[in-house]
């Protein structure tokens, strides 16, 4: 599955009293980040909406001969900063909006990061786990061929999402390359190591997420050997995020996968459980004292909660009952709008996605350059780098923190929303 952060939001009836997909969640925080900063409204309203969305038909034809029709999509929110980039994403709920409203998250988290892409974000319509490894090829490759126009390494660079992975970017590779009639792997990133694909980039978004994580509780000065933490989602966000914080001194009491969370209360060894990758959906398989839903996981008392599995998960029913003092986003989107105020209102520091998760797309900018430059970077190099690049996104966001007593998510779209609108002002609008 996915090597990078959860993004579905097909959850999205929670009882908010408004919807909550994507797109309307990213245009609310888009207005209310703007108006703490010196922006034209011109540019806004212009960020409201994406560049261009492209929806094809990808016809499939299943292993036992019949052809069935799915639909894909590419949304390319903007490029002001450099190509598109985002994931695909194959999940049943993939709709036209969803995906223009995690472009647009996309563009924020590049931004926030300073790496020199637009946001972008596609996927199909299906259900991954209704087909074989050979359907999933063919329709990848038909995916590849249908949207070839609008992607490629200088205009938009897809790469894994929820229900992609590693194997799903390097057949949408061959297919585009043997089009092109040259190999070319800086057309998505995320790949396999042997063709082209970055050392680290399956772990960087829960190694990111674990940074900031770290950062967060240094900064509200706690001791990381004191401090507990939950966490939701055992995919590769999850797990990876939960083993090094395990790593580091942390007291990993929680973590969950899609049926259930085991709780030890004195602490888990977080590398005894076997993650989605390992053994999909066999957390429960392991012993621990206590097992406890994935609602009930988010209101246990422990100092750091990361939600690192689907969107929407904490919303204005639940917010009040969210004990954490410290909330890192490893999925996107894990927190409702109408969430977000009730947990300020509180003085619980949410971390947003577009900085904790960002590693995942840092990773592939390295993974970019690597590929551009037909040359490999080391595994240390790879997480030394992002190190660097999370510290210095952590020390920009902070910097909004306390010079305008933001919260976290208004202070990192202040740093992204500050970048993207120099670069809009600069370059003009034309015609
Ligand atoms: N799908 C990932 C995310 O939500 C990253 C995409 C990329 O690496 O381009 O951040």
């Amino acid at each position: 599955m996915s090597s990078t952060p959860p993004t579905q939001t097909a959850d999205a009836e929670s009882a908010d009293d408004e919807p909550n997909s994507a797109l309307l969640t990213a245009r609310r925080q888009l207005e209310r980040a703007a108006a703490h900063v010196d922006v034209d409204a011109g540019v806004v309203e212009r960020l409201k909406h994406p560049t261009k969305v492209q929806r094809v038909s990808v016809p499939l034809e299943r292993d036992d001969g019949s052809v069935e029709v799915f639909t894909g999509y590419r949304a390319q929110h903007d490029d002001v900063r450099g190509p598109y980039k985002g994931g695909l994403r194959y999940h049943p709920a993939v709709t036209a909006e969803e995906c223009i409203g995690l472009s647009m998250w996309m563009t924020w988290k590049c931004a926030v990061m300073d790496i020199p892409f637009g946001g972008g974000k596609g996927g199909i319509a299906v259900d991954p786990k209704s087909l074989s490894e050979a359907e999933t090829e063919r329709l990848t490759r038909r995916f590849a061929e249908e949207i070839r126009d609008v992607v490629g390494p200088k205009q938009d660079v897809p790469a894994p999402d929820m229900g992609t992975d590693a194997q799903t970017m390097a057949w949408f590779m061959d297919a585009y390359s043997m089009q092109q009639g040259e190999t070319t792997p800086g057309v998505v990133t995320g790949k396999p190591p042997v063709v082209g694909g970055s050392y680290g980039r399956e772990e960087a978004p829960g190694r990111s997420t674990a940074i900031i994580a770290r950062e967060a509780i240094e900064y509200d000065d706690r001791d990381l050997a004191e401090t507990t933490v939950a966490v939701q989602g055992f995919g590769s966000v999850g797990a990876n995020a939960a083993r090094l914080l395990d790593d580091w001194g942390a007291t990993v009491v929680a973590v969950s996968d899609v049926n259930g969370a085991i709780y030890d209360p004195d602490g888990l060894d977080t590398h005894a459980i076997p993650t989605h990758e390992e053994e999909p959906e066999a957390v429960l398989e392991h012993d621990a004292p206590e097992t406890v839903t994935n609602e009930e996981i988010l209101e246990l008392e422990v100092d750091v909660l990361i939600p690192a599995a689907v969107g929407n998960v904490i919303t204005a029913d639940n917010a009040d009952a969210i004990e954490a003092e410290i909330v890192v986003e490893g999925a996107n989107g894990p927190t409702t709008f109408a969430a977000d105020a009730i947990l300020e209102e509180r003085g619980v520091s949410v971390i947003p996605d577009i900085l904790a998760n960002a590693g995942g797309v840092t990773v592939s900018y390295f993974e970019w350059l690597q590929d551009i430059n037909r040359r490999q970077w080391s595994l240390e190099r790879v997480n030394e780098e992002l190190e660097t690049k999370m510290l210095a996104a952590w020390a920009d966001v902070r910097e909004q923190v306390e010079a305008k007593d933001l919260t976290w998510r208004d202070a990192a779209y202040v740093v992204a929303l500050s970048r993207i609108a120099e670069a809009k002002a600069v370059r003009g609008l034309w015609p």
